[in-house]
């Protein structure tokens, strides 16, 4: 099976407010998105669609139709107030998942020579939305920044094999990393709020858990998780969903994603078999 992906990007604007909670309860479940008479996002939205290669013409699906498919479904929102389209949201808060899924109905009947495999929308650098046609499994994920800094050197290697392995990164007063981490969560669409998760609670268990902890912090002397173990990105993105997980059980923690650096990332699942 081939997967392929077309991205577009449309601009909108929006507020999320439910007019029976106070502002700070509007706050807590909707973030920025809750504030004032409405506001902007950029959104990039992508298409992956699967299907077999045809021996004919060596593709799955000519990308120009499914891009002109997308057109034909976000078009109509590009530069309007989404709290104005009552055809797609029935007067209900214009979340980035209902939005999502609402577009994948929109575009699944058009597609005939190919299936549609999941939508993301992307509202901001932080935050982004996955739909693969399932409403008990919706994917948010919230991207966060930190820093810290590191030493890689195992306490079962000898000096000589830890400088062979680790290179500079063994260098003995440690170095410093600007950290990117996404938490994914999977859950189904809260009803109440249009929403997988609360996003002051999102943010608050990521805040706490990962950011108060680590950032600005030497991994290897200030953390006693680090005591015994080697803070490479394999073992922090381990540390960092142990921590995490058991704060999550609808939605559930589905993935974490570590950037180290522009060149590496790290992803975990916990031990699901996947
Ligand atoms: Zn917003
Ligand atoms: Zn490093």
């Amino acid at each position: 099976m081939m997967f392929l992906t077309r991205k577009i990007i449309f601009s909108a604007a929006h507020v999320c407010r439910n007019p029976d909670w106070s502002d700070d309860q509007n706050r807590y479940v909707y973030g920025h998105c809750a504030v004032g008479t409405g506001h902007g996002h950029d959104y990039i939205c992508e298409a992956t669609v699967k299907g077999s290669i045809n021996s004919s013409t060596g593709i799955v699906v000519n990308l120009a139709d499914v891009k002109q498919l997308l057109r034909t479904v976000v078009t109509p929102l590009d530069m309007t107030h989404l709290n104005d389209n009552g055809d797609l949201f029935q007067g209900q808060e214009p979340t980035t998942e209902r939005l999502t899924r609402a577009l994948w109905h929109r575009l699944v009947p058009m597609l005939t020579q190919c299936e549609l495999a999941r939508l993301n929308i992307y509202e901001s650098r932080t935050r982004s939305i996955e739909y693969i046609g399932d409403d008990t499994m919706i994917y948010v994920t919230r991207r966060v920044e930190f820093n810290a800094a590191h030493r890689l050197h195992s306490q079962v290697l000898s000096d000589e094999e830890n400088a062979r392995i680790f290179g500079k990164c063994n260098n003995p007063n440690g170095h410093g990393h600007n950290y990117e981490l996404e938490v994914t969560v999977c859950g189904p669409l809260d009803k109440r709020t249009g929403m997988v998760i609360d996003m002051g609670l999102l943010d608050e268990l990521i805040q706490r858990e990962v950011v108060d902890r680590y950032d600005h912090k030497n991994l290897n002397m200030d953390l006693e998780e680090f005591r015994e173990v080697n803070p490479t990105s394999e073992e922090f993105a381990r540390v960092i969903w142990n921590r995490l997980s058991p704060h999550f059980t609808q939605p559930t923690l589905y993935k974490i994603r570590l950037v180290e650096t522009s060149n590496n990332s790290f992803e975990y699942y916990g031990e699901q078999e996947l």
